[in-house]
Parts: structure tokens; sequence; C-alpha cells
């Protein structure tokens, strides 16, 4: 890893990464707090937006505002080709085979969900057991645990070690002909922790179990190639991957979703309608019923273009760099506690300060312009599991530099020190 430099990164392979000049790129970055500079590292709960994606969406507005599919003039062309050139971008962004597999959706919650109550409710019956991971955010929870209630399957889960890594033997006494659906995250919102995705993949598919994979925490950090994991599906939210909230996309294999009942019902989704029958599209519209939020998954596709452009194995590993840089600094205050500390980790720094509640910590370093999350993160089992109830969560961003991890190390010293 390349020394501490507060202007650029000299990474790995001669790559040359700049933190100071991509962050200009974000103008709510140069938004002061208590007469701070704004230091975003609330980066897992939403990323901030490149002026390119904000101009983009206003472009659409003031050239292309159309409803999609259904007219002959020429502003429906506009924003038809407008969205559907924004499908591709995901499709290529996840290299899914065809854009026939990218259904856009609201976020990572509404993807898991349309695939709970379409394939779900559809192919699943009483006896059938899903597994999910004891790391699952919420999202990745409460729409199994429901469908598990409502059809009489059973929810089994899979246990973590200390440090917060999935315990594949554990895993693998999980499975047998009885489970139908492995659903689970690619890197833990709460911990960080990146999974073996792969492997897991592979050990639900060699007990025929179909697998649902949760990227919300992962593409913004990582390479997430569908063909290579090989999920049935897997959902992702634009608005954490520097892009608009409200838009967000399911992939999922294509003859799946088209032997898969529809989520939503009613306009855009079919090709036939009688009183008598009705006939559906096939994926990706079969999933889009009604107007969808076009505007925002033009945006998206804006985001998909800037973070393509600087590569994301680029900023995986800038981010990397400047995690290790972070959780060096931090592990010498003596108090902290680190929570979650697999070896694989994406940048995610949750941790107690022994003698504060976790209020102040968020509190102290808000007065200094940093914004970190404090609470359960909507994964409450991962934080029991750990033994705590609530963490503070700083999560980084290849916007975030070592100066703006030097203000977040100084202001806990400072606390540490004020506080006899
Ligand atoms: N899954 C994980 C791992 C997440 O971190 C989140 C959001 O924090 C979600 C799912 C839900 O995402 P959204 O609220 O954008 O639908």
């Amino acid at each position: 890893v390349a020394p501490v430099n507060h202007h650029e990164f000299q990474g790995f392979g001669g790559i040359n990464f700049n933190a100071h000049v991509v962050k200009k790129d974000f103008p709510i970055l140069r938004e002061t707090v208590n007469g701070k500079p704004l230091i975003w590292f609330d980066n897992a709960a939403t990323t901030q937006k490149p002026q390119s994606v904000i101009d983009r969406i206003a472009y659409f507005y003031e050239h292309e505002n159309s409803n999609i599919h259904r007219a002959a003039h020429e502003l429906a062309a506009r924003a038809s080709d407008a969205y559907e050139a924004a499908r591709e971008k995901v499709k290529v962004f996840l290299n899914a085979k065809s854009v026939n597999e990218i259904v856009f959706v609201r976020g990572a919650t509404e993807g898991i969900n349309l695939v709970a109550q379409s394939w779900g409710d559809q192919n699943l019956v009483a006896g059938d057991e899903i597994v999910v991971s004891n790391l699952e955010h919420h999202a990745n929870i409460v729409p199994w645990k429901r469908l598990a209630d409502k059809k009489g399957l059973k929810l089994r889960v899979i246990p973590v070690d200390d440090s917060g890594q999935i315990l594949l033997d554990e895993y693998a006494k999980l499975l047998n002909s009885k489970t139908k659906l492995v659903a689970f995250t690619q890197v833990s919102n709460a911990l960080g922790t990146v999974t073996p995705a792969k492997q897991m993949v592979e050990m639900a598919h060699a007990v025929g179990a179909k697998v649902l994979l949760d990227g919300a925490q992962s593409v913004s950090h990582m390479k997430v190639d569908v063909q290579y994991l090989n999920a049935d599906w897997l959902v992702f939210s634009g608005h954490k991957l520097f892009g608009p909230t409200g838009i967000g996309a399911l992939y999922g294999k294509e003859d799946l979703l088209n032997e898969t009942q529809p989520y939503q019902s009613g306009g855009n989704m079919i090709q036939d309608v009688t009183f008598e029958e009705i006939k559906y599209h096939k994926a990706p519209n079969r999933f889009e019923a009604g107007t969808g939020n076009i505007a925002d998954a033009i945006g998206l596709g804006a985001a998909i273009d800037y973070v393509s452009k600087i590569g994301i194995e680029v900023i995986g590993q800038y981010e990397h760099y400047l995690l290790e840089y972070a959780t060096n600094l931090l592990k010498q205050i003596p108090g902290v506690r680190l929570i979650g500390t697999a070896a694989h980790k994406a940048s995610v720094l949750s941790f107690n300060l022994q003698g504060f509640t976790n209020d102040e910590v968020g509190q102290a370093l808000n007065k200094e312009g940093v914004a970190v999350r404090t609470g359960h993160h909507c994964a409450q089992p991962i934080l029991r599991r750990m033994g705590v109830e609530t963490c503070v969560r700083p999560s980084l961003a290849f916007y975030n530099t070592t100066q703006d991890v030097d203000v977040f190390i100084e202001t806990l010293w400072k606390l540490k020190s004020g506080k006899k």
C-alpha cells in the first residue's frame, strides 16, 4: 500500500487517482456544516451525486420529458430512447447477457419484495426452506420472513464468526433438498464484510436452490459481474451508486423472469387486454407496471457513466487504501472497539467508543462537519450477534480523502481528552 500522501494516491500497478480532483465533481461537498467543510462519511446510507448526474436529470426535464413507449411524437421517442439507453448501461455495468434481464425498480428493497411476492409466492410451498445470512439488512430479512409466515416456509440463518464473516461449514449444513432459495448480501452494510458470494452461489445451486444476491453495498465498491457470480437475481439501488433516489435495478436470468408471474399490474406490462383474458409482456416490461421513474433511470445511467469513467476497480483499490489508513488510526484510540473485522471488507468502519454514547460521538463529529450514521443501520440481527444494539458507522467513498479521515480521527481524540 502506498505511503500516506494528502494530495494523490499512487496505487498498485501505476494507478493514479486523485480524490481531491474527483471531489470537485460533487457540488454538495462544497457545503459547510457548523462552519466546517462537509465530510460525507455516510456513504453506506446514501452517496452524493456528481454534477453530471444532476445535469442529466435537468436536461431530461428541459428537452426530453414525455411518457415512454406509447406515442408517435418526438419527445416520446427521445424519452424512450434515453430510458432504454439507461437500461443498456445497467446491463453493461453488471455484464448481464441481455437488456431483457434488467428491470427498473425503486431500489434494492423493491427488487427483493418483487422476487418474494412474484417468484416466491408462485413457487414456494409449505415445508420449503429459505436460507438468509445473519449479516442481512432488514430489506433482505423482512420480505422472506413475511413470505415464510404466510406460506409455512422455514427461514434458516447462516451464522458468522466473531469477525463477521460467513461460516461456510455451517452454511453447507443448512443446505438440503428442501432449500429453494438462498438470499444473502455481497457486502454487509453494518460491518463491511465481503462475503464469498461466488462460492456460496455454487453451493446453493448444487442443491437446486435459487439465489438472490443483495448488491446494494457492493456495486459502488467492486466489479459486480452477474455472469461470473451466476446468481439468479441481483438487486441494487441507484442512490448508493452516486445516482438518484427512487430508482434501482433488479437483474434476473431471462428465462426465470419470463416464467415468473407479474409483481404489480396495470399499464405497460400487458400485451393484450380483454375482460376475459390478459396477455402479459415478457421481461422486463412484464415487471414495470405503470409509469416508472423515467428521469431517475436516466440519471442512474449518467451515474454509471461517471463511475465507469473512473473505473470501478480503481475506486475499489483507492477505497481499500483509505479503509486501511482509517482502520489503523482508529485502532490506536484507546476505548475504540471495531465492530466487524473480517479480512475481506469494503469501506465501512463501525465502532463503539468506550465511555461515550454513540449519539455523543455522532454529535461531536457533526460539530466538525463529519457526517456519520449512528444506530442499528437496519441490521439489528448482526449487531446483536456482535454484542451491541447500536454503533457509530463511518462509511467511505472514493471522494473521501486521507485529510477527511484525519479530521475524523482528531475529533475522536479531542472528544476523549475532553472527558476526564
Ligand atoms: N440491502 C443492503 C445491504 C442495504 O445496505 C440497503 C440500504 O441500506 C438495502 C438493502 C435497502 O436499500 P434501499 O433502501 O435503497 O432499498
